[in-house]
């Protein structure tokens, strides 16, 4: 299986044009307009989306990036795929976000944003989900949950983004990896 999210422009102002939700995760149809800046919170994850996108408008050829996009009861592999493309005369970046596959699990309610929260916090990655559990690791939210004792606990700690080093070198090495000669 596999199919699309979500589908939009991005003008020379990163401003979001014809976007067009594919299921029901989110309403972007009323984002029409918006800064693609605004919606991402996490400093590391704007600082690659401009990496990229300033890397798919010089060179004119696509970058697919794979990423998690988990809800609480699926595991969901996905991508990111940015493309230069030409509409009615206007150049934009497509942006497309798709699922790959989908795997049910029981509900995480660490994932769910109706969970009770206490003031405690924890790391999330944003490109592959990962929970950060002590200073070097980073691990499934199913491990998190084991190894941070989080199973059955009235409230939860609230989930703050960010991204991981592996998913930083990574994202950042094929960034700014070299070109292939035509
Ligand atoms: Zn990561």
């Amino acid at each position: 299986m596999s199919h699309i999210n979500l589908l939009f422009l991005l003008d020379s102002q990163w401003k979001i044009r014809r976007p067009r939700p594919a299921n029901k995760d989110g309403n972007w149809e009323g984002q029409n307009g918006g800064d693609f800046f605004e919606f991402i919170s996490d400093p590391s994850l704007r600082q690659i989306y401009r990496m990229v996108f300033e890397r798919v408008k010089s060179e004119q050829r696509e970058i697919c990036l794979p990423l998690r996009c988990d809800t609480p009861n699926l595991r969901r592999e996905a991508y990111v795929r940015i493309r230069p493309v030409n509409v009615e005369g206007g150049d934009y970046l497509e942006v497309e976000n798709g699922t790959l596959s989908e795997t049910p699990r029981p509900s995480v309610p660490l994932l769910d944003p109706h969970t009770a929260r206490d003031e405690t916090f924890l790391s999330i990655c944003s490109w592959c989900k990962r929970v950060k559990v002590n200073d070097t690791e980073w691990v499934e939210v199913e491990d998190a949950i084991h190894r941070l004792k989080l199973f059955g606990r009235p409230t939860l700690p609230r989930l703050t983004h960010g991204m991981c080093p592996t998913c930083y070198h990574d994202l950042m090495a094929s960034v700014t990896a070299r070109a292939p000669r035509p």
